[in-house]
C-alpha cells in the first residue's frame, strides 16, 4: 500500500501545479489522473495568460500574481515551456466599445494594471493585417500579457515535481474516496491500481470535479462550458500579439451590456474572434462558447462563425489554409471565479477546480495558494472569495 502527505486528482494545469507547489514544501504528493498527463482540457485551449480578460479585483489579482509566478518559473525550471511575453490587443469595432473599454482601462489602471488605450493608427502600426476600420483599442504589454504551451506546462510541474517528492499514477481509476466513518475525515484513495492512503486529497479534476466531489458527497457545482479553434497551416506572421476583439469580455462574462453588430450564426454560437501565433507559426483561432455536455466533436456551424468574425478582423486569413480544429470544455462556475479551498464537512478535502477560461493563466498562482491552504500558512491575498462555502445554502 503506497502512503503519501497528500493526493492529488487530475494532472491537468491546475493539479501539476498543486502537486508540484506541495513537493515544493518538503511534502509527498501522488498525483493521479485517469488518463495521461494534460489529457483533459489543459491539452484542448488555447496558450494565453492574460490580464485584460480579468474582471477587475481578485480575478486580476490572481491573473497578474500568476502571469508574474510564469515569469519567476520559466528562469528556473529546466523544462521549457514557451514562456512569450508577447503582450495583447483587444480591439474595438465600434465607438460604444472603444467607451466601455477605456472605462474599463481607467479602473484597471487604477488598480495598478500596466494597460493602456491604443488609437486606430497607433493598432494599424502594431498590427499591419489587422482591418483598417476599428477605432483601436486596448494594449497590454508583456508583463500583463504572456503565452506558454499549456500541456508543457503540465509537464514542466511534473518534471520538476518529481526531482523533489512526486509520484505519478497515470491511467489510474479512482473507485472511491475513502472517509473515517465517524469524523467523515479523508483517509485515502481507492484506485484500480490499489489503495493509496493520505489524509489529504484535493480535486483538480476540472470540468470532472463535480464526479470527484460526488465520491466525498459533495455537490460541486461546476459545467462543462464549450470552446472551439480552428488551426491554420504554417504561416508568414500576420499578427504579433494575442488579438482579441472587445466582445470577447461579451461573450465570457454576463454582465457587459451592448449589442455587437454581428450575424445571427456568430450571435447563436456566441463567437467572438481571438487570435494567435504558436511557436511553430500555425495561427490559432477561436473562439466559441456553448453549453453542450462533455461532447467535443467540432461544430461545422461554429467553424463557420468562427471562420466569419475572423475574416472581418484579418481579411488576409482569406488566403490561408484553415489545417484542423478542436474543441475542449471549460470548467465553467456561475460567478467566474474558481474553487481554491478546504471544504468543512469532509476534513482533508480540498477543491482547486472551476477556472472556466483561466485555467492556464491561473495554474501557477492556483498551485501557490492551495500549497498555502494545506500547510496552513496564511495564503498571499485574501482568498475568501474562492471559498466552497459560498455555494452553501
Ligand atoms: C478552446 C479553449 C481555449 C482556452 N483558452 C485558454 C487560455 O488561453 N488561457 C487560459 O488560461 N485558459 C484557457 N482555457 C481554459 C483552460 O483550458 C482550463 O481552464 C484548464 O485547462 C483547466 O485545467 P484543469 O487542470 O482544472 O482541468 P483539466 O486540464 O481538464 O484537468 C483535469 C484532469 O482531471 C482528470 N480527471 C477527471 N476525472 C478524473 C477521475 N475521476 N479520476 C482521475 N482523474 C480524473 C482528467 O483526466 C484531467 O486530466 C481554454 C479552454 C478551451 C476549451
Amino acid at each position: 500500500m503506497d502512503a503519501f502527505d497528500v493526493a492529488v486528482i487530475g494532472a491537468g494545469a491546475i493539479g501539476t501545479s498543486v502537486a508540484y507547489h506541495l513537493c515544493e514544501k518538503g511534502l509527498s504528493v501522488a498525483l493521479i489522473d485517469r488518463g495521461d498527463i494534460a489529457c483533459g482540457s489543459s491539452s484542448h485551449c488555447d496558450a494565453v495568460a492574460l490580464i485584460c480578460d480579468k474582471q477587475p479585483g481578485i480575478d486580476t489579482v490572481m491573473g497578474q500574481a500568476s502571469i508574474d509566478l510564469y515569469g519567476e518559473l520559466s528562469k528556473r525550471f529546466e523544462y521549457d515551456f514557451e514562456y512569450d511575453p508577447k503582450g495583447c490587443l483587444y480591439v474595438c469595432e465600434t465607438d460604444a466599445e472603444y467607451e466601455a473599454a477605456e472605462k474599463y482601462v481607467s479602473e484597471q489602471v487604477a488598480n495598478g494594471c500596466d494597460m493602456r488605450m491604443a488609437g486606430n493608427e497607433e493598432l494599424c502600426e502594431m498590427e499591419p493585417y489587422i482591418a483598417k476600420d476599428l477605432k483601436g483599442g486596448i494594449y497590454t504589454p508583456g508583463t500583463g500579457a504572456i503565452a506558454v504551451s499549456p500541456y508543457k506546462v503540465c509537464y514542466a510541474f511534473v518534471e520538476e515535481a518529481k526531482k523533489l517528492n512526486l509520484r505519478v499514477y497515470t491511467y489510474c481509476k479512482i473507485r472511491k474516496i475513502l472517509l473515517n466513518e465517524k469524523t467523515n475525515a479523508v483517509e485515502g484513495i481507492e484506485t484500480d491500481q490499489g489503495i493509496i492512503r493520505s489524509n489529504k486529497v484535493i480535486n483538480c479534476a476540472g470540468a470532472w470535479a463535480p464526479d470527484v466531489g460526488e465520491m466525498a458527497g459533495l455537490e460541486i457545482p461546476i459545467q462543462p462550458r464549450k470552446g472551439m479553434n480552428l488551426v491554420s497551416e504554417q504561416t508568414e506572421r500576420i499578427c504579433f500579439h494575442k488579438i482579441l476583439e472587445f466582445g470577447y469580455m461579451m461573450s465570457k462574462f454576463d454582465n457587459i451590456n451592448f449589442k455587437r453588430n454581428v450575424s445571427p450564426l456568430v450571435e447563436e454560437y456566441n463567437v467572438a474572434f481571438n487570435i494567435e501565433y504558436t511557436k511553430a507559426n500555425n495561427l490559432l483561432v477561436g473562439g466559441y462558447r456553448g453549453f453542450r455536455g462533455f461532447d467535443i466533436r467540432s461544430e461545422i456551424e461554429a467553424m463557420k462563425a468562427i471562420s466569419e468574425r475572423a475574416l472581418r478582423f484579418f481579411p488576409c486569413l482569406k488566403d490561408i489554409k484553415c489545417i484542423r480544429s478542436y474543441a475542449g470544455v471549460r470548467p465553467f462556475v456561475k460567478d467566474h471565479l474558481p474553487i481554491v479551498s478546504d471544504v468543512d464537512s469532509v476534513p482533508g478535502f480540498y477543491i482547486a477546480a472551476g477556472h472556466e477560461g483561466d485555467g492556464i493563466c491561473f495554474s501557477p498562482i492556483t498551485g501557490k495558494l492551495m500549497a498555502q491552504i494545506v500547510t496552513g500558512e496564511e495564503t498571499d491575498f485574501d482568498i475568501s472569495r474562492l471559498d466552497y462555502a459560498r455555494f452553501a445554502g
